[in-house]
């Protein structure tokens, strides 16, 4: 290949991108990136299957570039396609990674993002197999696609809670807007766990807020659900009340935390030790449903609906 010295225009700029992120030495990868389509191959005990995600990133939505820098952007952008992994129980496989670049920017931006995604392609061994570049009149857009292998317990899915089963999360909410959204820790190895002894019925990871996500796993479920307020667990950075809004509100309502939600059956002493012994910390925050109850949350006032309002793109146009 080339160095980047040699080239011009999206070539070079390719160049750039992937003589940092340097996936070509990785074994997964059968056919590296410079080809039209890059070649990955899957883990030897994993069933023939891909498990695919993705997530657009735009500069003032999902990061702010001029406080946090190129870097934690770009490493929020494939942090949250792992997240999304976890969801499904997967093993990281491989990456696919498109930059609109604003064509008023500076000149080592696509360095710095390269250098972004590397950090946290190493950190997770999920190496970059490929991407595309682009030059526009608008926001700085970061569109990470990320594939996974089946992990040993199988794939979990948002389908599969049943009434009567104890909803957890895997560690605290609330309050990630103050920085904890650019860099956390997606659950792959709890999942992992999880899905090994058959735990979660169903699972998802929390992007958008407890009260937006927990009813999108209710509809694929065809189940109702009550969270118990007290027992939802507040990160500390949301134990100051910012805007008016509680601790407990900005625990439901936030988004952003990238902890598991799971349905599962209720569990004894005996299996949450062996879950915590294993680095896996659940707290129960509510139960099961039927659907026609809905989706309610319980404070010492008494049962009410729990309204979405959790982070909607679309509903902020
Ligand atoms: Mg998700």
């Amino acid at each position: 290949m080339s160095t980047a010295a040699d080239l011009e225009g999206e070539d070079r700029a390719l160049a750039e991108l992937f003589a940092i992120l340097a996936s070509e030495k990785h074994p997964a990868l059968v056919v590296p990136p410079g080809h039209d389509c890059a070649v990955l191959s899957l883990p030897a005990a994993s069933p023939g299957r891909v498990i695919v995600t993705t997530d657009v990133l735009v500069d003032g939505v999902h990061f702010d570039l001029a406080e946090c820098g190129p870097e934690a952007a770009a490493g929020k952008s494939l942090l949250v396609n792992l997240s999304d992994l976890a969801a499904a129980a997967a093993v990281p496989v491989g990456f696919e990674v498109g930059v609109v670049l604003p064509r008023d920017r500076d000149p080592d931006l696509l360095v710095r993002l390269a250098r972004g995604l590397a950090t946290v392609a190493n950190r997770y061994d999920c190496p970059c197999a490929g991407g595309d570049t682009n030059v526009a009149d608008g926001p700085l857009t970061l569109a990470v696609t990320a594939c996974g292998a089946v992990g040993p317990g199988g794939v979990v899915t948002r389908t599969g809670a049943r009434v009567g089963d104890v909803l957890s999360v895997t560690g605290p909410l609330g309050g990630s807007r103050g920085g904890r959204h650019l860099d956390f820790v997606p659950r792959l190895a709890e999942a992992r766990v999880l899905a090994e002894r058959g735990v979660p019925h169903a699972m998802m990871d929390l992007s958008d807020g407890l009260s937006r996500d927990l009813p999108r796993l209710c509809r694929a479920s065809n189940v109702g659900a009550e969270v118990e307020g007290a027992r939802v667990p507040v990160h500390p950075d949301a134990q100051e009340a910012t805007r008016g809004a509680t601790p407990l509100e900005a625990a439901l309502h936030d988004g952003e935390d990238f902890e598991l939600l799971l349905a599962h059956a209720p569990l004894a002493g005996s299996e949450r030790d062996a879950l915590r012994a294993a680095g896996v910390d659940l707290t129960e925050i509510g139960r099961v449903l039927d659907a026609a109850e809905g989706i309610l949350l319980r404070t010492p006032a008494g049962s009410r609906p729990l309204d979405p309002q959790g982070y909607d793109h679309f509903l902020r146009e």
